[in-house]
């Protein structure tokens, strides 16, 4: 039986061992910088999320996300950008950051679930019927027991990798992993 394992995210002013982090601007940037659907302007940097043990990304070498400052107020616009391994670094540090996004560096801590997807789906159980108090945490990986809440439904197919809060977007997001489409967060594709 292979383990589930969630890497729980934790916020720090302290940079950590991996790339990863919110606010700032893009530590590699993307082929063109992202524009709002809504009003052209340029998107604001939000944050990054490396290809790692933790989030395999295959031939991608991180996720970015971007919103619209301008926008925002109408609808949250969040745009992921999935860069090429060969994205050049951002070596003078340019872009547009976002307002409402301190620069913090993601730590992780790896927590063993006490089932897999699979399991917990097999048995019917709901999250209340779970020991783990991690599991409504920011992370990477392992199991995410609300599946039938909202949003797409979770399946071999369809797997979540991620959920975070993070304060430049303003409400949780839900990455997933498609076999058909790739990565995708909900609710903003
Ligand atoms: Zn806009």
């Amino acid at each position: 039986m292979g383990r589930s394992v969630s890497w729980v995210m934790d916020y720090s002013s302290r940079p950590g061992d991996t790339l990863d982090r919110v606010g700032g601007v893009p530590t590699h940037l993307p082929y063109m910088w992202p524009r709002c659907q809504a009003c052209q302007g340029r998107m604001s940097f939000v944050g990054q999320l490396y290809s790692s043990e933790r989030l395999l990304l295959d031939d991608h070498l991180a996720l970015q996300f971007y919103v619209c400052d301008d926008c925002r107020e109408n609808r949250k616009w969040l745009h992921m950008e999935a860069l090429p391994k060969a994205s050049p670094a951002n070596d003078r540090r340019t872009g547009v950051r976002c307002g409402s996004q301190p620069v913090q560096y993601i730590h992780y801590t790896r927590v063993e679930d006490s089932m897999d997807q699979w399991t917990f789906h097999r048995r019917r159980l709901a999250e209340g019927d779970l020991p783990d108090k991690h599991l409504r945490r920011d992370k990477l990986g392992g199991l995410f027991p609300y599946d039938g809440y909202e949003g797409p439904k979770i399946s071999r197919q369809n797997q979540m990798v991620a959920q975070f809060v993070w304060p430049g977007v303003g409400a949780a997001v839900y990455l997933y992993r498609s076999a058909k489409d790739g990565f995708y967060p909900y609710p903003y594709s």
